[in-house]
């Protein structure tokens, strides 16, 4: 039997691949291929990119409150076809079935952010500027814009992106993750189905064939990225050298430090949540708990007892609080950093690898896994692994902390644990990171702030979604004017002053 396929969406219509290039999509729980997802070829993505061209006169001059229209219909049927999107999550990502509903819900808030869209693209106005001059500034869309995604949220990610940018006027390529591409097309549906004209939303699906032709291509005005570090640099680099604005948001590495005086139990409470939670695929999850003095030993304590009452399984079931890990080879590289850590010197404290879904089934699961004593020269440290591993780096006091915290060359998200207020004061104001979390393990803003990084968590200077998503989807122009009685003109080499 053939292989269902998953394809293009090209100008209001599921297009499928001419290229004769596709991948296998998996159920990560069972380990079974499922689907064929089509790679474009140069060609697939151009055509993809006139049609977003051409439909960019008709969207741009579309009113603002008829756009806002559109999102506030787009919010409607995504809130009622919630689940239809979140099963694709958990079928192709393996995430558990209410976290998938969580990612569609913290998606949802982009859209209802960008409903406003009539205020958030309000200009400034003056009047008087000189005598009988006004200045006004207005935000104009860019154009054809791309967003390329990463596997780990395939359907709250796209909505950051697309939310904002269809919203400002722009008319959109998105290139979702070749892993889990079938959460694009429920989008593509909802979002025709909610009136928004054909074309101004479009799918490629495929590889760096399809990337690499996104950043080269004249007529994309800018580019937004998110996914690992290495891939971001590369996005960045090739897309603004061709002149595009380019946000590329890469990997990290979010510490958590626990201050002697925290809450044990919250804190060990918020330590697993955060770091197993959709199996440690996050890019907000916390990866490395800072124990500062005393409190390492009953936090590590308190965190291990935890770890064998979280319920692995299939996604789909409801008692299943963790999934499988997406693939089988990004499976065995977690795992191989438990070997790595223990011929380092750590203390392998939890062996995923123990577990009974690791050894007897088809599935993609690894169980929870905690890395005792480590250091910041472990592999276990300097890799992003992207899985449930957790590390314990133990420091002496807050500045040790910190300074491990600030020297990591990641600065994604970063939290503190603790009941001092002027405590958490003084490392929200020290810290590197771009988003922090006072007793809050996954700092991930509301859609109405904006995401975003420090360092090698970031390539470009703007923030995603919200305000900045907003700022970056349009351009400035100023407009200078004056309606002078035509018999007071003369000639006037002077250069223009304002008094
Ligand atoms: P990835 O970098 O492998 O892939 C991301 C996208 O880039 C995909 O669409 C993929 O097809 C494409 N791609 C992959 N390799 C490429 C190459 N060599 N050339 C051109 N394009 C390429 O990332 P992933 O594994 O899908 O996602 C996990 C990563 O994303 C983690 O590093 C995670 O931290 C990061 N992430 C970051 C954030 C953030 O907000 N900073 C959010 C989610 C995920």
């Amino acid at each position: 039997m053939a292989m269902e396929r998953i394809s293009h969406y090209i100008g209001g219509k599921v297009t499928p691949g001419e290229s004769g290039r596709t991948g296998p999509v998996y159920n990560p729980a069972t380990g079974a291929q499922t689907h064929e997802v089509d790679f474009a070829s140069v060609e697939e993505v151009d055509r993809a990119v006139e049609t977003a061209k051409e439909a960019f006169p008709g969207w741009r001059g579309t009113s603002l409150s008829k756009r806002s229209d559109i999102l506030f219909r787009i919010r409607e049927l995504l809130d009622e076809r919630r689940r239809d999107v979140a099963t694709v999550l958990t079928e192709q990502h393996g995430k558990v079935l209410s976290d998938a509903m969580g990612e569609v819900a913290r998606g949802l808030e982009n859209v209802e952010f960008a409903c406003g869209i009539p205020h958030l693209l309000k200009g400034g106005f003056t009047e008087q500027a000189s005598t009988g001059v006004d200045v006004y500034s207005i935000r104009q869309p860019l154009g054809v814009v791309a967003g390329i995604t990463p596997f780990n949220f395939p359907a709250m990610v796209p909505l950051w992106m697309l939310a904002a940018a269809i919203a400002s006027g722009n008319t959109f390529v998105l290139k979702p993750s070749e892993k889990d591409p079938g959460a694009s097309l429920v989008l593509a549906e909802i979002l025709k189905d909610a009136g928004l004209p054909d074309g101004v939303f479009n799918v490629v699906q495929g590889d760096r064939v399809a990337v690499d032709r996104i950043l080269e291509h004249p007529d994309i005005e800018a580019v937004s990225f998110v996914g690992s570090t290495p891939v971001a640099r590369h996005i960045y680099e090739t897309g603004t050298s061709h002149g595009k604005r380019v946000q590329a948001l890469g990997g990290a590495k979010n510490h958590m430090v626990v201050l002697p005086d925290a809450d044990i139990e919250m804190a060990a409470d918020a330590a697993v949540s955060s770091a197993y939670g959709s199996a440690g695929e996050r890019c907000m999850a916390i990866s490395v708990i800072v124990p500062v003095g005393d409190v390492a030993e009953p936090l590590v304590e308190a965190i291990a007892a935890r770890l064998p009452k979280v319920k692995i399984g299939d996604g789909m079931e409801s008692t299943s609080e963790m999934g499988p890990l997406v693939t089988r080879e990004h499976r065995d590289r977690v795992a191989g950093y438990l070997d790595s850590a223990r011929e380092q010197g750590g203390t392998v404290a939890a062996d995923g690898r123990e577990h009974e879904l690791y050894r007897s089934s088809d599935g993609f699961f690894l169980g929870l896994s905690l890395i005792d004593h480590v250091t910041p020269d472990m592999d276990c440290y300097r890799d992003e692994i992207f899985g449930p591993v957790l590390s314990v780096v133990r420091t002496h006091d807050y500045e040790e902390a910190l300074r491990l915290v600030n020297d990591n060359p990641y600065g994604n998200g970063t939290a503190i644990f603790t009941r001092d207020g002027g405590a958490a004061r003084q490392f929200q104001f020290d810290v590197d990171a771009g988003m922090v979390g006072v007793n809050v393990p996954i700092p991930v803003p509301v859609g109405y702030y904006s995401f975003g990084g420090w360092k090698r968590s970031l390539f470009g200077d703007t923030h995603m979604y919200g305000p900045e998503g907003i700022h970056f989807y349009t351009r400035g122009k100023v407009v200078t004017a004056r309606w002078p009685d035509p018999s007071t003109s003369q000639v006037d080499l002077g250069f223009p002053r304002t008094r």
